[in-house]
């Protein structure tokens, strides 16, 4: 779980916190508001309910109250104790008949004072049944006026009035969930009654007056609650209101209806009421099934006069129409929390993207950098602690292009130092070589031209003598003067060796470079070899003077300048330069010419003594060692550079004292 947990993106780990906290107390909220609402909803319909019971009950007892007064004001007035005495039955009729209409009441009868029936306004005929057994009546024979709901016997109210007991006859319904019973009918009839004592001149109670109401099948009372409580309020084409009067558990006064729109009279009570309010004459308040249906219902019993319960005043509402509204406020509820979570989610969503958004751009930003791209660059979007981040970051980014830049650079410089003091040391190794080589070669030389000098010098002296001394048609003159020329060349020869080797002392003076190199030309340019050769001469007016022996330097300039015609046999082009290298300090000629070039495997040679390429007789390979001998004496440097076929520059640099001038042209 943990593993899973750290292995989330941040964005993923907030949405999911957010999500659960917002997510639980929603819930929780929820929960909590709905049981509030339902609670609050049906308290509210159960205090309506209770309400409307008292409406009812009011309703019900003003009726009673009506009875019993219009029983009283009849039985007090004198007619009808005048009727009884002088036995006037008629007019006792009529007086009778005033006093019901004025009620509406369903029975209308006068007793004597044994509470035997007198006269009966409905039916005149039956009297002298005895009704004493009656409670109101009872206690009207004892001089006490007494309203009160009872139950009449089928007989007793047949015989009252035969279409009484008719009206009062019930077929008993099944019904879902009553208690179960084996009554197939019933006849009997609960009624509102109410009795007055009928006083004489004497005050003795000479007869009781007494009437009532059938309340089987009459809907008098619980359509006026109904009209009074619910004014016909519907729901889903069904009356929400229900009013109910009970004889014992039997619905004989109603305004519930069957499923086929009858009034459910005959219908009997739910079991658990039964048990609440008839058995233990407590009241009912809550959800209670109604024929067909739940109500939140308030039973509420009714007692006869001697006080034992006998039926019950019933008012519910359907509570379907109840839960209608609950669920609809619960809904609305919840609409708005889902609606107020999804928001907030959205928002959360949001305010975790800008939150992270930057942050996954830094991270893109700085794997490329730990890969090596450092042209990355974070976006700053904002100046909070993100922001800072990415310009942290975006500072470190260019710090790191800086360092790379310079480390970049001095890898390449050092690379470049190290290349060229490679190629420095590379020539210095060569030249010292060279140096080396041509130094021992120089001492070897050094050492025979002296041992052989002096000798040879004997040899020409001696020998030019002896030809002196020889006639002209002497036949060893030939052979002598052979001896004598070869003895010049070996002496030739060994005076080259001794200018090699730095044996001949130069003459140094200031000299002009440039006047030399004018002098040997002037002398070599009549010579047959040098004329098809064009020569030019790009000659630097302002070289400094140098300290030099000139006659050596001619002989150095007029040697490379023989060896140049030799090579381009003697047809070509020569370039003369000469230029102050003031960087080394240098007087700095160059002669470049057009010639065979020199092959790369005998170029590292073309200084060493005695080296040629020459056919015997024609040179001696002392001429370049001789000028290299010579430039080296006056501390200068002598190089070649040469490509076959294209041509051959000799460079030759002579240090320019500090106290030298620029020479004047
Ligand atoms: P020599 O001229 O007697 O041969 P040098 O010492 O003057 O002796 O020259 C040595 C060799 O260098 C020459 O034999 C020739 O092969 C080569 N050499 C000198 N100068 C040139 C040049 N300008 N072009 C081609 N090769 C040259």
């Amino acid at each position: 779980m943990l593993g899973i947990l750290t292995s989330l993106s941040l964005r993923t780990k907030l949405i999911i916190v957010y999500v659960f906290i917002l997510g639980a107390g929603g819930l929780i909220t929820s929960f909590i508001g709905s049981l509030i609402v339902n609670d609050t909803i049906m308290n509210q319909a159960k205090s309506k309910v209770h309400h409307d019971l008292m409406t009812a009950y009011n309703v019900y007892d003003n009726q009673l109250s009506q009875i019993r007064n219009s029983i009283y004001i009849g039985a007090s007035g004198r007619t009808i104790q005048a009727c009884m005495k002088s036995d006037n039955r008629d007019m006792l009729r009529t007086r009778l008949q005033q006093i019901r209409n004025d009620v509406e009441l369903d029975f209308l009868t006068v007793t004597d004072k044994e509470g035997k029936v007198f006269f009966r306004v409905s039916n005149n005929e039956n009297n002298g049944d005895d009704v004493s057994s009656i409670q109101v009546i009872k206690a009207a024979l004892q001089g006490r006026v007494a309203a009160a709901t009872e139950i009449m016997s089928n007989e007793m109210l047949a015989n009252e009035y035969e279409d009484l007991a008719e009206k009062a006859y019930l077929k008993i319904l099944d019904t879902p969930m009553a208690k179960p019973t084996n009554k197939m009918e019933e006849t009997s009839g609960m009624v509102l009654i109410a009795a007055s004592p009928i006083f004489d001149e004497n005050g003795e109670v000479m007869g009781t007056l007494y009437g009532g109401h059938l309340l089987n099948q009459d809907f008098t009372i619980v359509d006026r609650v109904w009209d009074l409580v619910y004014k016909g309020e519907q729901y889903k084409n069904r009356n929400i209101g229900a009013v109910t009067i009970f004889l014992w558990d039997l619905r004989i006064s109603t305004n519930v209806r069957t499923r086929n729109g009858r009034r459910a009279l005959g219908t009997r009570l739910s079991e658990d009421v039964f048990e609440t309010v008839l058995v233990q004459g407590g009241h009912w308040s809550d959800r209670a099934f109604v024929v067909n249906d739940w109500y939140i219902s308030e039973y509420y019993p009714i007692k006869n006069y001697s006080g034992e319960v006998i039926g019950m005043l019933h008012v519910g509402t359907l509570e379907k129409a109840y839960l209608a509204i609950r669920n609809r406020v619960i809904l609305t509820f919840m609409g708005v929390a889902t609606s107020g979570f999804l928001l907030i989610v959205l928002i959360s969503y949001l305010i975790t993207k800008t939150i992270t958004r930057p942050l996954e751009e830094m991270v893109t930003v700085t794997q490329s950098i730990a890969t090596g791209d450092l042209n990355q660059k974070v976006k700053i979007r904002t100046r909070d602690e993100i922001g800072k981040l990415g310009s942290s970051i975006n500072i470190m980014v260019k710090s790191l292009n800086r360092m790379r830049a310079e480390l970049e650079d001095w890898g390449k410089t050092l690379e470049l130092k190290v290349r060229k003091r490679t190629d420095e040391l590379r020539d210095m190794q060569a030249k010292v070589m060279q140096t080396e080589r041509l130094a021992s070669l120089g001492k070897m030389a050094a050492g025979i031209a002296h041992e052989v000098n002096n000798p040879l010098g004997g040899i020409l002296v001696l020998s030019s003598l002896v030809l002196e001394n020889l006639k002209d048609q002497d036949p060893n003159r030939t052979n002598l003067e052979e001896v004598v020329k070869q003895t010049i060349r070996c002496r030739d020869i060994v005076k080259g060796l001794l200018q090699f080797s730095r044996e001949t002392i130069p003459k140094m003076s200031m000299i002009n470079i440039n006047i030399i190199l004018n002098n040997t030309l002037s002398l070599i340019e009549k010579q047959s070899i040098f004329h098809n050769i064009d020569i030019e001469k790009e000659l630097d007016e302002n070289l400094p003077l140098v300290m030099a022996d000139d006659s050596q330097l001619q002989q150095v300039f007029m040697n490379i300048l023989l060896n140049a015609a030799q090579a381009m046999r003697e047809i070509g082009s020569l370039v003369l330069t000469s230029y102050f290298n003031s960087k080394d300090n240098m007087a700095t000629i160059t002669i470049q010419d057009t010639g065979q070039g020199i092959p790369e495997d005998i170029i590292d040679k073309i200084f060493d003594p005695f080296f040629t390429t020459k056919d015997v007789g024609e040179g001696t390979g002392l001429g370049l060692s001789i000028a290299y001998g010579i430039i080296t004496k006056h501390n200068g440097k002598m190089s070649v550079h040469s490509e076959l076929n294209k041509g051959t520059t000799f460079t030759i640099e002579i240090p320019v004292p500090e106290n030298s001038t620029k020479q004047i042209s």
